[in-house]
């Protein structure tokens, strides 16, 4: 039996977590009517990548409903221990091949398909157990060296080669801009992404209603230019390590 002193802490915490939350609900919501759309079309992802598995028991005690994680052996650990918790799992990192097999074991959404031959090798691991993966394609909007994604020639031919897999669901986009100080700044970025996402569904007569963009600096620019999923981390938790 804990003392009531050790008890205080925890229950400052969460009801701190809780109040935080909901601040970020509520300009989530407000970004999205404040754009002429529903709130229910954005969906929060709390990005738990370096947080302890106690702090994310925490989130989603708190009323956390989707939980991103960037590495797939962080995410082992704290799915293992969390798994019965009414929680979504989206993977939000880079995704080696050989590490396929464990992504779809865990993740409901995987954010950050980049190449065919990843598709493939997700397709064969969701076949062998027996699920239509859902994922998202990540696209490199700003053309930086230093990120991954594919640009929009090579979007046409990734999506191509993803609708003829079986056991894949694509269901929209994902994108990281360039670190601004200003968030307007990212605007044209997150614009560029949906005006991308509306070609590529016209050209192939497919449904992309997803769109990934949109972190703790910038999100309600992006939900104004439409982000379905937004990916926050720092607001919720305060700065990584
Ligand atoms: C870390 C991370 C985030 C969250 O960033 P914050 O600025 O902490 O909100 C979102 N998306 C991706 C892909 C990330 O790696």
């Amino acid at each position: 039996m804990k003392t009531a002193a050790q008890q205080w802490p925890r229950m400052a915490d969460t009801s701190k977590m809780i109040r935080e939350l909901n601040t970020i609900k509520e300009r989530i919501a407000s970004a999205a009517k404040g754009s002429g759309r529903s709130p229910d079309a954005v969906r929060l992802v709390t990005v738990g990548k370096t947080q302890p598995v106690e702090r994310i028991r925490e989130a989603i005690s708190s009323g956390a409903e989707i939980i991103g994680e960037n590495y797939i052996q962080e995410a082992r650990e704290k799915f293992d221990q969390l798994v019965q918790l009414d929680a979504q799992w989206h993977f939000i990192g880079h995704l080696q091949r050989n590490k396929a097999k464990f992504a779809v074991r865990m993740f409901d959404l995987i954010h950050t398909v980049d190449s065919l031959r990843l598709a493939r090798e997700l397709d064969h691991q969701a076949r062998k157990i027996g699920k239509v993966q859902p994922i998202l394609v990540q696209v490199n909007i700003s053309g930086e060296q230093t990120k991954s994604g594919v640009d929009e020639t090579q979007a046409l031919e990734l999506v191509q080669g993803i609708v003829e897999l079986e056991n894949l669901r694509l269901e929209g986009l994902m994108t990281m801009p360039p670190f601004f100080d200003a968030p307007e700044k990212a605007r044209p970025f997150f614009e560029a992404l949906r005006t991308m996402r509306d070609r590529l569904a016209h050209q192939l007569k497919i449904e992309l209603k997803e769109l990934s963009m949109g972190m703790t600096g910038d999100y309600e620019v992006a939900i104004e230019e439409g982000a379905t999923l937004v990916r926050i981390g720092t607001a919720l938790f305060g700065a990584r390590q």
